[in-house]
């Protein structure tokens, strides 16, 4: 009988890539994945270090998982990701229950260490060097079978903001060859995918010379819009600096292309910015954003914002909220500034938190109507949708209109992998909810 192998992802969309390139290569080895956390062989823990706490979430999900398996013998217990990357030793010191501990540039060891702790029930701590995984991942085919379907194009980020640990954890870019992406990307149409993300830490940093001659993102998109089967293209998470106008122009000629954009700001202040290391300016982003609501004026901008970040005052809280005003992103992360241990920026004096509790309700009250009302704008119109799947209920379809946006609509499984049109009835902050629409003649938004 198979063995059996339960992943629990934190985090970011890279994650979960990564979570199912792991499924794949276990496989290999007779691991087959299981939803049922309470019979599964072996658990492992995708940690993500960007939110806070991340370190006690996971020992936290450890002794969650004791629990449980209180009476029976204990899974094979493995931590992946960003946390394993930064705690390394500590781990394994700190938590016994812990067997395997794998940095998100090791995960092509994953095999190897499972089977020496099978053998030999040997505790398994990796190297963290920066061999590059893919070279084993791309010897093996990605399963994956999802209608909207990532696909990692780049690791790491070599810009070190302040706040930021990526740099530590997931090391220095790396951009992966052009013909991997495509091979990768071929196999994902083929399992059905309609819609592919492509993934990066700075997804637009993107860059690979192969015969003296660089590819950028931008020859990605471009390549991606020749396969006839592949419906719709994004990528995320990009950074202003790299938003360069090769890639600005693919929103002119390429159709594939969704109209939105999520790129972090972090902040509407030159002088935050600079203390970050954030190494673009204000005026910098608001050219991009310029720029492309000439092409298009339907583009959709989301974004990230750190608020109180150490030095912040109430001017430059108010220029971020000024810069919130007048772009009017229509969905937007924002979270209080929390140290990182090892970061820069884990060493400068907080702001109290009665003032930076304020400045966040303060700034998400704008957010977040910006978000109602875009959704409200929707009401009574019809919009394109690429089914995804059912929902949980199994009555109603779920997908996603151009701008990223949930739609939820009663419909059949058989429109699943479909671009159908839905006409949106109500809506709230998160989702839009609907019927599917049969009149040609609706206005399509
Ligand atoms: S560019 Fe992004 S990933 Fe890189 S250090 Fe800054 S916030 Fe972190």
């Amino acid at each position: 009988m198979k063995k059996k192998i339960f992943i629990k992802t934190f985090g970011c969309q890279m994650n979960e890539y990564d979570s199912n390139r792991i499924y794949d290569s276990v496989k290999k080895i007779g691991f087959q994945k299981t939803n049922d956390l309470k019979n599964t062989d072996c658990f492992v823990l995708n940690t993500c270090h960007i939110r806070n706490k991340a370190k006690e979430k996971v020992y936290h999900e450890v002794g969650r998982i004791k629990k449980i398996f209180k009476k029976k013998n204990k899974p094979i217990m493995i931590i992946v990701g960003c946390v394993a990357q930064a705690e390394n030793q500590e781990m394994l010191k700190r938590e016994p229950y812990i067997d395997i501990v794998i940095g998100p540039q090791s995960y092509h060891k994953i095999n190897e260490a499972l089977m020496k702790f099978e053998r030999h029930k040997q505790k398994e701590e990796t190297e963290f060097d920066t061999i590059s995984k893919f070279k084993y991942f791309d010897k093996i085919e990605n399963k994956d079978n999802k209608i909207s379907a990532f696909l990692t194009i780049q690791e790491g980020c070599d810009k070190f903001c302040h706040f930021c640990v990526v740099p530590f954890t997931r090391g220095p870019e790396y951009s992966r060859p052009v013909k991997k992406i495509l091979h990768e990307a071929e196999m994902l149409i083929k399992n059905g995918a309609k819609e592919i993300t492509l993934l990066g830490q700075n997804v637009n940093a993107y860059s690979y010379i192969e015969n003296s001659k660089e590819y950028r993102i931008s020859n990605l998109i471009n390549e991606l819009e020749k396969y006839s089967e592949l419906k719709r293209i994004r990528y995320t998470t990009s950074h202003p600096k790299d938003m360069t106008d090769d890639l600005i122009d693919c929103y002119v000629n390429n159709k594939k292309l969704m109209p939105f954009v999520h790129l972090p700001i972090q902040s509407g202040s030159n002088k935050i910015l600079k203390l970050m290391n954030r190494k673009h300016t204000v005026e910098d982003y608001i050219k991009i954003y310029e720029k492309l609501k000439k092409i298009n004026s339907k583009i959709e901008f989301s974004s990230d914002f750190i608020i109180s970040y150490p030095g912040e005052t109430n001017d430059d809280f108010n220029d971020t909220l000024n810069l919130v005003k007048k772009i009017k992103f229509i969905n937007s992360y924002s979270f209080i500034f929390s140290p990182r241990p090892g970061t820069k920026a884990a060493e400068l004096k907080l702001i109290d938190n009665e003032t930076s509790k304020k400045r966040l309700n303060e700034i998400q009250k704008h957010l977040f109507s910006y978000q109602i009302n875009k959704n409200r704008f929707f009401e009574g119109k019809s919009v394109e949708v690429l089914v995804e799947n059912k929902i949980y209920d199994q009555s109603k379809l779920f997908g996603r209109n151009k701008f990223n946006n949930s739609v939820i609509f009663l419909g059949d499984k058989s429109d699943i992998g479909k671009i159908i049109k839905v006409k949106i009835e109500s809506s709230n902050q998160n989702s839009l909810f609907g019927k599917i629409e049969n009149n040609e003649d609706m206005r399509a938004a």
